[in-house]
């Protein structure tokens, strides 16, 4: 599918909002692909566009390479599942993925058949002949998947499909969605705010702001070459220095962060001397040590400020002599730590210079 030069404004004159702002996108076909951001940023807008709900101000979307605006939703081979899940409270759980077969006047058999199929694949045989109030959270969410696949479509469109569920039944639910998807081969269109669950599950992920798609990349491209400041704070934890480069060359720099910080980077890209930079880094590529490391290109000292033991791993806040404070986590590897820090000890901060990323926008 291709989102190609999008717009939508809606309202007109003064009150005029743009939700979309030329936003181009592809889908490959049989990818689990997740649109990303924050709230208000167009996620929903987008996915009703492409259902057909609505219609661009501008642009077009192609499924196949063929322009599917003459197409009403209906006629589209794309299905969405709301957050809401919409089911209809009066029928039973059979009925209700049975529902869109029958409004295209499908053969009772066949309708019959395809119900008990879908019913086995989200393992809900026992709850045929419930009605949705007598359904649990993750139940009701599973019919709701199971009615909008039934019509075999080509594309699957999910609003915050795991949005009702609490934290736990969630993280299952996410791994269920990639099994089902796999399974089904079909793509996957899945908005969400969360960027642990679009990590979890997407193939590829498009970080949207304001209306804007930022980046479009893999979990691990998105996490560790983040485009944009934007996209590097919403994803992650992460530690930026703001400076200029100093000198540069192939890609190597030294950035001036101010009171005398000097960082090296291997990651400089392009940037040239004297241009302003956002040194980023996340929190699990800084170690922290009481002495200072012999070897380390970057090291810098502080005075550890605040420690939060998680069990699995360790974060230590540290706040610099310049006043910054930075975030490093250690994994827990071992039960005994080996080199203990305690709250207002002197500590020294260490990175390698290819452990964070030059920004520019
Ligand atoms: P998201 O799903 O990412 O939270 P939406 O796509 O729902 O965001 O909304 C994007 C922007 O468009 C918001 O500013 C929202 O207020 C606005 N918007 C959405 N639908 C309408 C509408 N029907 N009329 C006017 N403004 C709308
Ligand atoms: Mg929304």
């Amino acid at each position: 599918m291709e989102v190609v030069n999008v717009r939508k404004i809606f309202g007109s004159g003064e009150g005029q909002v743009a939700a979309l702002d030329t936003v181009s996108v592809s889908i490959r076909e049989n990818e689990f692909f997740t649109l990303l951001g924050p709230s208000g940023c167009g996620k929903t807008t987008l996915l009703r566009l492409i259902a057909g709900f609505d219609f661009p101000t501008a642009g077009e979307i192609l499924l196949y390479g063929q322009d599917i605006a003459p197409l009403p939703p209906f006629k589209r081979p794309v299905n969405t599942v709301f957050q809401s899940y919409a089911l209809f409270p009066h029928m039973t759980v059979a009925d209700n993925i049975g529902f869109g077969l029958e409004m295209l006047g499908k053969p009772k058999a066949e309708i019959k058949a395809r119900v008990a199929e879908m019913l086995k694949l989200v393992k809900l045989e026992q709850f045929a002949k419930r009605k949705p109030h007598q359904l649990s959270g993750g139940q009701r969410q599973r019919v709701a998947l199971a009615r909008s696949v039934a019509k075999r479509p080509k594309v699957l469109l999910l609003d915050e499909p795991l949005g009702a569920l609490d934290k736990k039944l969630r993280e299952e639910t996410q791994f269920e969605l990639m099994d089902l998807q796999q399974n089904l081969g079909l793509t996957f269109v899945v908005v969400t705010h969360d960027q642990e669950e679009a990590m979890t599950m997407a193939d590829r992920i498009a970080i949207i702001d304001k209306g804007e798609v930022m980046q479009v990349a893999t979990p691990a491209e998105v996490y560790e070459a983040p485009g944009s400041r934007f996209v590097a704070g919403f994803v992650g934890n992460v530690n930026m220095f703001e400076g200029k480069i100093a000198r540069g060359e192939a890609g190597s720099a030294s950035i001036d962060a101010g009171n005398g910080l000097t960082i090296r980077t291997d990651n400089a890209g392009t940037a040239g001397a004297g241009t302003a930079v956002t040194f980023a880094i996340r929190p699990e590529k800084i170690k922290v040590s009481s002495k200072k490391p012999a070897e380390a290109v970057n090291a810098i000292e502080g005075e550890v400020y605040d420690i939060a033991y998680l069990g699995d791993m360790t974060v230590y806040h540290v706040r610099l002599d310049d006043g910054q404070v930075v975030r490093a986590s250690t994994m827990n590897a071992a039960r005994i730590t080996e080199d203990p820090l305690s709250w207002n000890d002197r500590t020294w901060v260490s990175f390698r210079p290819d452990a964070g990323v030059v920004l520019t926008r």
